[in-house]
């Protein structure tokens, strides 16, 4: 069957579906109306998060059957639209969660040894050792809000640096095996106040929007840090601002933003606030697996459509 890459992926996506036998055709960059044009005669899609897949894009494919994106969320597929048109959505959510967690221990050592800072002083050709005294991750406290496969991955990473762990997640049936050694915060009001350090690891939801906003904020140490390696929205970057800016809270790390790009906000510009753009799942080796088992849902759902 025919199907259209129309994002950069890693080539063993491709070899993947062609080693089943399907013909790939790799087109990125397009416009809508090209990608509807290319879209013709295709069975599936396999996306990352540039191809936008709009209700219009799925009303005039009429061969589509299987949408695959190559990553996390979906939020760049009509997925109300493509259900109603019986057209799978498929997802990879597991390829990247060890990429995010390394960068949220990165951002936290990063924070607490001032390293972007001391860089740049150095690339300008001073040498301020005596302004630059850190902080060690050994037995401090993380928090963190949302234990999934991203929450945990960071949980061990930070077992590791000897910090103690606490994690808030309501939604979560029975906790996971093997991880006893992380205590349970029965509600989010609990763990602020407990920990040097907050992390989210949510997905952005009607419960999880602008979840740590200005109270939560002001329930926190003043000398923690949050990081925010999971979704734009969750933390309410206003209230954050003038969190920092009073000295509510020591230092925040974020590399997801309301809007992204996020622009010129007030937010960036603090000398304790350190922010990426949004590089959670950015490295070769997450591109590499989520390509390859986006490939792979692909090939499993053509399987089983019927001939
Ligand atoms: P996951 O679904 O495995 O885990 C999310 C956890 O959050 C679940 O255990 C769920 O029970 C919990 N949760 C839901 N609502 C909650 C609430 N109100 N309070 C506390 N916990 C709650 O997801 P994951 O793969 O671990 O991803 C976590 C987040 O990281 C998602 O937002 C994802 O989009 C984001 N992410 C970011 C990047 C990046 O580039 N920065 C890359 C991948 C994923």
């Amino acid at each position: 069957m025919k199907v259209l890459i129309s994002d950069p992926l890693a080539p063993a996506a491709a070899d993947t579906l062609r080693a089943a036998g399907h013909d790939v055709i790799v087109k990125t960059g397009l416009k809508p109306d090209e990608l509807v044009a290319t879209l013709q005669g295709c069975a599936a899609l396999l996306v990352r998060g540039a191809t936008r897949v709009t209700a219009d894009v799925i009303a005039r494919s009429p061969d589509l059957r299987v949408v695959a994106r190559a990553g996390t969320g979906v939020d760049n597929i009509d997925v109300a639209a493509a259900k109603q048109r019986g057209v799978a959505v498929l997802n990879t959510p597991a390829a990247n969660a060890i990429s995010v967690a390394e960068l949220t221990l990165g951002m936290l050592l990063a924070l607490e040894r001032h390293l972007v800072a001391a860089a740049s002083d150095m690339r300008q050709g001073r040498w301020e050792k005596s302004r630059y005294s850190g902080r060690e991750l050994h037995g401090q406290i993380l928090g963190l809000i949302g234990f999934g496969r991203i929450g945990r991955e960071v949980a061990l990473r930070a077992r590791a640096f000897g910090m103690d762990l606490v994690a808030y997640d309501p939604v979560l049936g029975a906790w996971p095996p093997g991880f006893d050694w992380a205590a349970r915060a029965t509600s989010l009001d609990a763990l602020l106040p407990a920990v040097d350090v907050v992390s989210l690891h949510v997905p952005l939801t009607p419960d999880t929007r602008n979840l740590i906003g200005a109270a939560e904020l002001k329930r926190m140490k003043p000398d923690a840090l949050l990081i925010n390696c999971a979704r734009g929205g969750t933390v309410d970057e206003t209230a954050l601002y003038a969190t920092l800016s009073s000295g509510g809270l020591r230092g925040a790390a974020l590399d997801v933003f309301s809007t992204e790009p996020p622009g010129d906000i007030p937010l960036l510009a603090l000398p304790n606030v350190i922010a990426t753009p949004h590089l959670g799942a950015s490295t070769r080796e997450a591109q590499d697996r989520a390509g390859v088992e986006a490939a792979e849902l692909v090939v499993k759902a053509l399987a089983r459509l019927p001939v």
